[in-house]
């Protein structure tokens, strides 16, 4: 059975049970703090399990594009090892929200696969939960009663808290499951080992393929549990691992989801898959990974240096690296697999199709940059061995490599290894532990449970309209953390605040007692559909209603910069192509940041027409047109645009200034006129074929004008009132041009009299022609005595200090004879002599300099000098 085939069954079969059947919500998570990508199929109902929203049926199913990278889920280092767990993956799953519950789930889950796929039952093995006394759980007999129904109770094997309990995270909604398991292995296998004994147990033919989750506990922030009010079903199935047993082969990589992938990859690398088992590593990982890079990347999701970029960035790293290592390509070749990918899988996923230009080019350029870092650090490693003494490579050194330049610690190791070199292990890892410390501690976390004061689920937004309103707490809690302190977060019954959302900042504002007491609301963001203000202080007398009001000079400038934005992308869109699409946008009160699609750097005239372009829709006064709750399909008909990677409800609200028409929950001028003008900052590159604008809009722009303007006039105070201050500064660049000229001839000439001197003063000391003393040349003007000086003798040690602007400055220069014959070592002495001067440097064992505080410490260096010839 084809994979398609096989999505499509699940789909069909679950649409005959009731169940209203969706697309897959975009793998990047926008907006919230809790997670970066979704893991799991029920990440994005996670708001209808906390009774925040309303499910649109409380039947649903779905296939669910899954990352597991980061945080609690991360199986990135299996991925490629084994056969059957992958970065990205799709998960088919199917739902009940307080609708069905265990028999009905088991029920089906036996159906479709032993009727509808007709795999043979034989090969089947369930678990269900057999209690916990540290939770006070009870075994799952409800689920071991239904499944006696349908497979025999040998089958039926009981699994502990690791195995049988799925948990979203420390805290929230969780409860057994009971999983179902294939055994693929051959006649003969099976006949030695009873199957049974190897679930879970990582058999790679004797694995999981469905979990089903009956939700029926929420585990509460001092880790004990209570029952929900509502029961739900929550079921999980590897698409992957399901097209292998209905395939009949033995790994996930031999299914045709992969093989396309896998065939071209041996094509471009002409390497054969399944000769060797290093080189089958590399392509499974290369297989895997240009996946989830290249649907992360069309999520919206560009490697970067920071967050869920960075996550995709080290994906793609760690495909290079393999490919690097193991299959000998020095240059870029993943992106040319994204071609076959968007063939295999744009059917199901057509944002793979539309964005497979962009794709290849991001791909293509992070291989190239990463490639030179690797070449790079090749030769920052050379260098590392040529000075390692005896046959270990320090930790320390190692670990810099690895932290200032990416490049891969195994790389290391192997390249050492090799040579005939060892790494220090435990070194490396004593520094990569100090590093994790560092960064976990800056951003430890802890979350009190709610505190309810009010049973008020449904909140309402009404900051569209009004900016200020009476409201009450209906409940709040205590998070704690290193960086912030302590801060409480507090949901309203309704709220006039916007939360961060959509590339637009959170409101900011207070809330004022009867008494006038103040409490500032410092950031507002939404938490699985809840708004949530942060404060630095809880408020008196929580139960009263409280005056709340959001900083309305923010609001108002945000709200510039917002409509700013969506005439922005209208103008870039207009003057340079359709080919421009949305690929990021900050909204700020200051500044707005967009992010978008486009091959070149614009020109300075293109800038001044999407300026001109903009500030004309500001001047044409127009209105602000606000459509609240439309149905999509109506919003698209009107020309409004859906990006790839958001979420989208049934209905929509869609914002219309003149001919822009965006799908949008921020908030508006009420007309383009209040913009008062818009005006470009900075224009780049962001990655391959994405640019980024920065503009400003309103306050900001009078500012801008008036610190350039007083710039301006203290320049041409500066230049004594010239008539012409372009001019006069041109000819006071000229005039410093050519004394600088002078000054390097006179500081010649200078230096060649002081070589001179030098060369008169040399001592012979043991044989070597030796010089320690201090010298009024800088840092430049010493190398050129030392390198000429060098050049005229074969046995010299010349140590020369100087004092350059309160600064001390020693620099050692050793014949390469002396370096090998006496092993002397310039490096060496400049870094043991520093103390003197507090400092410290290096460079190579024939010529080194260092820097210090202490310029009254030279001479000490200097008289120290002569012991190294001794
Ligand atoms: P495993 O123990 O095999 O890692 P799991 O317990 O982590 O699986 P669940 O979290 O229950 O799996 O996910 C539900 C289903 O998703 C699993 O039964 C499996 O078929 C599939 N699955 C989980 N992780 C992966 C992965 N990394 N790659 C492919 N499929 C996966
Ligand atoms: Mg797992």
């Amino acid at each position: 059975m084809k994979s398609q085939e096989v999505r499509s069954k699940f789909l069909s079969f679950f649409e005959g049970k009731k169940h209203t059947i969706v697309p897959s919500a975009p793998m990047v998570l926008k907006d919230d703090p809790t997670l970066m990508f979704v893991n799991s199929g029920m990440a994005p109902f996670k708001e209808y399990f906390l009774g925040n929203a309303e499910p649109k049926s409380n039947r649903i199913a779905d296939t669910q594009k899954c990352l597991r990278v980061s945080g609690k889920h991360n199986d990135l280092e299996e991925v490629g090892y084994d056969t059957y767990h992958h970065t990205l993956f799709e998960m088919l799953g199917n739902w009940s929200f307080g609708d069905y519950f265990k028999e009905e789930a088991i029920a089906w889950a036996w159906e479709l696969l032993t009727e509808v796929y007709g795999i043979d039952k034989d090969i089947l093995y369930v678990t269900v939960f057999e209690g916990d006394e540290g939770d006070g759980t009870e075994m799952d007999t409800e689920a071991y009663d239904y499944w006696k129904k349908h497979i025999s109770e040998d089958r039926i094997l009981k699994g502990n808290k690791k195995d049988n309990f799925w948990e979203m995270g420390d805290q929230g909604p969780c409860g057994p499951c009971s999983e179902i398991h294939v055994d693929i292995r051959s006649a003969e296998e099976k006949s030695k080992i009873d199957g049974k004994d190897l679930v879970n147990m990582d058999h790679p033919q004797v694995v999981e393929i469905w979990n089903l989750v009956f939700m029926q506990y929420n585990r509460k922030a001092n880790g004990s549990l209570e029952t929900l009010p509502n029961k739900h079903i929550d079921t999980g199935m590897g698409f992957e691992r399901l097209c292998m047993v209905l395939q009949g082969v033995q790994s996930n990589y031999d299914t045709d989801v992969f093989t396309p992938l896998i065939r071209e990859i041996e094509t471009i690398t002409g390497k054969d898959y399944d000769k060797n088992e290093k080189v089958d590593i590399a392509i499974r990982v290369i297989s895997d990974h240009v996946r989830a890079v290249a649907f992360s990347i069309a999520d919206g999701q560009l490697p970067s240096n920071t967050g869920a970029g960075y996550v995709i960035r080290r994906i793609l790293r760690r495909a290079v690296r393999y490919g690097f290592t193991f299959l000998d390509k020095k240059e870029p070749f993943i992106y040319r697999l994204v071609d076959v990918l968007s063939k295999k899988m744009g059917k199901a996923f057509p944002e793979l199709k539309s964005q497979k230009q962009l794709i290849e080019n991001v791909i293509k350029e992070e291989e190239q940059s990463f490639l030179r870092t690797l070449e790079q650090g090749l030769i920052l490693l050379n260098r590392i061995v040529e000075e390692a003494k005896g046959d270990t490579v320090s930790g320390e050194k190692a670990f810099e490599l690895y932290d200032t330049y990416g490049f891969p610690i195994d790389l290391t190791s192997l390249i050492l290894g090799e040579k005939g070199l060892k790494l220090d292990e435990e070194g490396f890892n004593k520094e990569l532990q100090k590093q994790k410390d560092r960064s976990r501690a800056a951003s430890e976390m802890s979350t009190d449970d709610w505190t309810v004061l009010e049973d008020d689920a449904e909140q309402e937004f009404i900051g569209y309209d009004a900016l200020e309103a009476n409201v009450k707490i209906t409940r709040y809690r205590k998070v704690t953390s290193k960086k912030e302190g302590d801060m409480y977060q507090l949901v309203f019954n309704l709220t006039p605040f916007y939360a961060e959302g959509g590339g637009q900042v959170g409101d900011k504002g207070y809330l004022e007692n009867s008494r006038g007491d103040v409490v500032y609301i410092l950031d507002t963001k939404k938490e699985n559909n809840v708004i949530i203000h942060f404060t630095k202080n809880l408020p008196k007398d929580l139960n009263q209603t409280f005056k709340a009001a959001v900083d309305v000079k923010q609001r108002y400038r945000t709200e510039c910069n917002h409509t700013a934005t969506h005439l922005l992308h209208q103008a870039l869109r207009e003057i340079l192509g359709t080919h421009v699409e949305q690929k990021g946008s900050a909204v700020h009160s200051k500044y707005l940041r967009f992010d978008f699609s486009h091959f070149s750097k614009l020109t300075v005239d293109e800038l001044r027409d999407v300026e001109n372009f903009v500030n004309a829709r500001i001047d044409g006064k127009l209105p602000l047109e606000e459509k609240r709750n439309i149905p999509m399909e109506e919003a698209v008909a009107e020309g409004a645009m859906a990006l790839f990677g958001e979420k989208y409800g049934d209905t929509v609200r869609a914002i219309r200034f003149g001919q822009s028409i965006e799908l949008c929950g921020g908030t508006h001028v009420k007309n383009t006129s209040d913009i008062w003008h818009f005006k470009i900052v900075s224009e780049g590159a962001v990655a391959a074929g994405i640019r980024r604008i920065e503009a400003i809009t309103n306050d900001a722009v009078k500012d801008f004008y008036h610190e350039n303007n007083r710039a301006y006039f203290e320049m041409k105070d500066l230049l004594n009132n010239a008539k012409e201050p372009v001019k006069a500064l041109q000819s006071l660049q000229d005039e410093n041009a050519s004394l600088r000229k002078q000054i390097e001839a006179l500081l010649k000439d200078k230096a060649k009299h002081i070589k001179g001197e030098l060369k008169g003063e040399l001592i012979d000391v043991n044989g070597v022609q030796f010089l320690a003393k201090k010298v009024d040349l800088d840092a430049a003007g010493i190398k050129d005595v030392a390198f000429e000086l060098g050049s005229q003798f074969d046995n010299l040690f010349l140590l020369l200090g100087a004092e350059q602007k309160g600064k001390a400055l020693l620099s050692c220069y050793i014949s390469k004879a002396l370096v090998t014959d006496k092993d002397l070592n310039a490096g060496q002495v400049v870094r043991e002599l520093g103390k003197f001067i507090q400092g410290g440097g290096g460079g190579q064992p024939f010529f080194a300099t260092a820097g210090g505080k202490k310029p009254e410490g030279i001479e000490e260096a200097l008289r120290e000098a002569k012991a190294y010839l001794n």
